[in-house]
């Protein structure tokens, strides 16, 4: 909707582009009712719609034995017809079912029938934050420590795995019922295969896309340090640092590395900003680096957030 592209930019009107071309049979193609898992005797039962991506729909789905809840990716096989979409699926499958960490989704199962794939994952039943941030506009400084500090340790996890994220954005940051933050959506992640790899390209459109991932000139973790300061950017000013009106004019901004710091921001969260979003990757801090700043160190960081966050700023007693 409006709001999404407003908090993180105008890729989406690409996906939206890509969705109507890949012809949206969302409202003619049934979802079963009952999913059974043949290679596990499994049934679960759709509830409702938790939300919509660019292959899948994912649902609430309880095992009927354990009533365990679960989020479900339906992916409807018309959606992967061309080889490229199915093994590019099959990627996002086998890389993420490699996973296991409390900061990211976990993978729990994948199994499929004549027309769809399905894929079982652990619940985020607060939405993400991008659903966060259309209700809050956006966060408090200790809000944003609390989201980032569960983030960074996602993703040192992925990069200790050897994993690429290159499509963090606030959709793509889910939370659980206990505020906790997981990542999520490893369509666009690459594994790096030896020390000093570099990827060329990406088959995907990144949201918060890093000026070497643009310019092909060969990217590999900083990348995700690039978008972990689109993220912090977006939560503290409201809309993301390189927004254009056009998904060309984002480009050329993010080439130029122009983006305003508003005078109201704190000045140990514009500098970690800046050292964030800096053109040249070697100069970007590590993970690690980024813990030790004064944006961490010098403020308060709750040890626990209410649900009520999602909709109202939290009191600080
Ligand atoms: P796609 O890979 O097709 O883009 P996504 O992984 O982005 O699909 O999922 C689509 C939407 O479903 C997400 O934006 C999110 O709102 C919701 N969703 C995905 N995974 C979960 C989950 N584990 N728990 C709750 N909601 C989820």
């Amino acid at each position: 909707g409006q709001m999404e592209r407003q908090l993180e930019g105008n890729n989406n009107k690409q996906r939206l582009k890509q969705q109507a071309s890949t012809g949206s049979t969302d409202t003619l193609t049934e979802d079963p009712d009952v999913i059974s898992d043949p290679t596990s005797d499994k049934q679960y039962v759709r509830g409702r719609l938790l939300g919509k991506g660019g292959f899948a729909r994912c649902y609430e789905l309880t095992e009927s034995t354990s009533k365990v809840l679960y989020a479900g990716k339906i992916i409807p096989k018309t959606r992967i017809s061309k080889p490229h979409q199915r093994q590019k699926l099959e990627r996002e499958i086998h890389l993420h079912s490699q996973l296991a960490h409390h900061n990211v989704v976990q993978f729990l199962d994948y199994f499929d029938d004549d027309e769809h794939v399905y894929i079982i994952l652990e619940i985020c039943n607060k939405k993400s934050l991008m659903h966060t941030m259309r209700q809050r506009k956006t966060l408090t400084e200790p809000e944003v420590r609390f989201f980032l500090l569960q983030i960074i340790e996602g993703i040192q996890y992925l990069h200790s795995q050897n994993v690429i994220h290159r499509d963090l954005k606030l959709g793509n940051i889910l939370v659980s019922d206990s505020m906790e933050i997981k990542l999520a959506d490893f369509g666009l992640a690459t594994r790096l295969e030896f020390d000093g790899d570099r990827k060329r390209t990406i088959c995907g459109t990144p949201n918060y896309i890093a000026p070497e991932v643009l310019e092909k000139i060969g990217h590999s973790y900083e990348a995700d340090i690039w978008a972990i300061g689109c993220v912090m950017y977006t939560m503290l000013v409201g809309k993301p640092p390189f927004e254009g009106s056009t998904l060309k004019e984002t480009y050329s901004r993010v080439r130029n590395n122009k983006y305003n710091l508003p005078f109201s921001l704190h000045s140990s969260a514009k500098d970690l900003i800046k050292q964030l979003l800096n053109s040249k990757p070697e100069d970007r801090p590590g993970l690690e680096e980024i813990l030790q700043h004064e944006f961490f160190t010098r403020g308060f960081t709750p040890t626990y957030l209410p649900p009520s966050v999602c909709h109202t700023a939290p009191r600080y007693a």
